[in-house]
């Protein structure tokens, strides 16, 4: 069904138009791509995914350390939205859906680690004179954050970024021991970089209700704390969903990997798309790569757009001979004046019941590299020094000696803007502006639906929506069930 052709000769003359010999080619398997895909397929579309990798998931993949299965990327998703929870339900993984455990992150602070105070939202407490407030910040620094409560009442929009609103009403420790560790651990961002109305929805109406700002962030979480930070995961690892994905993607379409798509145009009846020598057709053409490969297909097809600079992210996850306890909770978030390299620290063995089950005595923790605007301190250096570094780092952040290894691995991710920087919305809005005049084609994936699962998951399935609404009219509704899997049968 989807063979690749060879290209014709150049002297080749058409005058027929070719017929498409796919009604949707997706380029990039990762989860947005193979998304978009499985929706088209179970709605009977005849589908074709290429994919420049010899395996599919991009980011949401899986490593082997001592016979270990475990995540290389993506090791978890924001509850917030359901999407990626009923996108797992839907492939069979539903069962599967674990909590992490109750240890809670840290914060790893020039001079000691503390467990995250609970009632914050992004770092910023609602209760600045809470004891586990004062544990961070110090008196001082408490009582400076309380100021924010006598200060004259905001105005709404008068500060659209993060940083400077937080440094402005709760002083510099609230933003540097806090709000930045966060940023940074969380979003790969700068605090001064995010957008409040994005990063923190309503919270600038709260304020302004409120008359300060740890009075709207008590509004925003009422008796909950932290908001939007709750997490899931899947029982034997993140990579079970593409894979999972794969299979059902498999059952009704074609998925052809180790094809880098280098170049892409429109035909009369939809779209040309060539990897190297080999060229396919299609009536419907998804892009769902990364910016970069995305930018320069949509150039090759006459459209030119500008994608955001990704930030290039470096984990390095050690198994470890048993570790006494979570000395530092599910893992930390580290303090930029701590004088640790390392961004922040997963101890996974701690954080999902699954894999302590797993890895039996061994523990495993996963350093990450990378603040925003910043190469890894790990870029430069051979595996063994970047090993060494994450297990003294992982030493510092856990306040243990952390003995030596028993396997490591280095993985190096360039990670989209999320959609919180201030800036990143207008552009994906200019971006979708670049491609609304053609009604066949559509672009996906984090460096346009923002970074994370449950932006990209829902962002990927309308996209899908759009393209069979084009071909079916408007009465396609977006909530409708899907087709029955064939899993159904067995
Ligand atoms: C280290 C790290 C940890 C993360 N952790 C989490 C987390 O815990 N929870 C969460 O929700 N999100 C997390 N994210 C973000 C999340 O993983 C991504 O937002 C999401 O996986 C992006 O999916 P995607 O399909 O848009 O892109 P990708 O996963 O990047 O997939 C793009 C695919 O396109 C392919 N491709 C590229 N160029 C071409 C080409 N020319 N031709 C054909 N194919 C091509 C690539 O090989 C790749 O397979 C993390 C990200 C990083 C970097």
């Amino acid at each position: 069904m989807s063979e690749p052709t060879v290209p014709e000769g150049a002297d080749a003359e058409a005058p027929e138009p070719e017929a498409p010999q796919h009604e949707v080619i997706v380029v990039g398997a990762g989860v947005a791509g193979l998304v978009t895909a499985d929706a088209l397929a179970r709605r009977g579309y005849d589908v074709l995914v290429l994919e420049a990798q010899g395996r599919v998931g991009g980011i949401v993949s899986r490593h082997d350390l001592d016979g270990i299965a475990l995540d290389a990327g993506a090791e978890s998703f924001a509850v917030r939205g359901g999407a990626v929870a009923e996108l797992a339900e839907q492939v069979g993984l539903g069962d599967d859906l674990v909590d992490p455990e109750p240890g809670g992150a840290w914060l790893r602070l020039a001079d000691r680690s503390v467990p995250l105070p609970k009632r914050t939202m992004l770092g910023i407490p609602s209760v600045p004179l809470a004891e586990d407030v004062i544990a961070v910040l110090g008196w001082r620094g408490a009582l400076r954050a309380y100021l924010d409560r006598l200060m004259p009442v905001l105005k709404v929009g008068k500060d659209d970024r993060l940083g400077p609103l937080v440094e402005r009403r709760m002083g510099k420790a609230v933003l540097e021991r806090l709000v930045a560790p966060i940023s940074g651990g969380v979003y790969s961002s700068n605090a001064r970089d995010l957008d409040v109305a994005v990063v923190a929805p309503g919270l600038n109406e709260a304020m302004t209700r409120a008359g300060s700002l740890s009075g709207g962030v008590a509004l925003r979480i009422g008796d909950g704390a932290r908001p939007g930070s709750a997490v899931r995961g899947i029982r034997g690892g993140m990579h079970r969903l593409p894979e999972a994905l794969r299979a059902e993607v498999e059952r009704r379409a074609t998925i052809v990997t180790d094809a880098t798509v280098d170049h892409v145009e429109r035909t009369e009846l939809g779209w040309a798309v060539q990897a190297g020598e080999r060229r396919w057709t299609s009536s419907a053409l998804v892009l769902a790569t990364p910016g970069a490969p995305a930018a320069t297909l949509l150039a090759s097809a006459g459209i030119p757009v500008e994608a955001a600079p990704a930030t290039t992210v470096e984990l390095v996850t050690l198994v470890l001979p048993p570790l006494v306890g979570a000395p530092a909770g599910s893992g930390a978030l580290v303090a930029e004046d701590a004088g640790i390299a390392a961004k922040a620290l997963t101890h996974a063995t701690a954080k999902w019941g699954w894999l302590a089950e797993d890895a039996g005595e061994r523990a495993v923790v996963r350093v990450s590299y990378g603040r925003a605007g910043q190469a890894p301190a790990t870029a430069d250096l051979s595996d063994a020094d970047a090993i060494a570094l994450a297990r003294r780092d992982a030493s510092a952040i856990l306040g243990i000696a952390v003995p030596e290894p028993i396997a490591a691995d280095r993985v190096r991710w360039e990670q989209a803007q999320p959609s919180s920087s201030v800036g990143a919305r207008a552009l994906q809005r200019r971006v979708r502006d670049a491609v609304a005049d053609e009604p066949t084609l559509e672009v996906v994936g984090a460096w346009i639906a923002g970074t994370g699962l449950a932006q990209v998951v829902p962002d990927a399935k309308e996209a899908a929506l759009r393209i069979r609404r084009e071909r079916f009219g408007p009465q396609e509704q977006e909530d409708e069930p899907d087709a029955v899997s064939d899993d159904a049968d067995a």
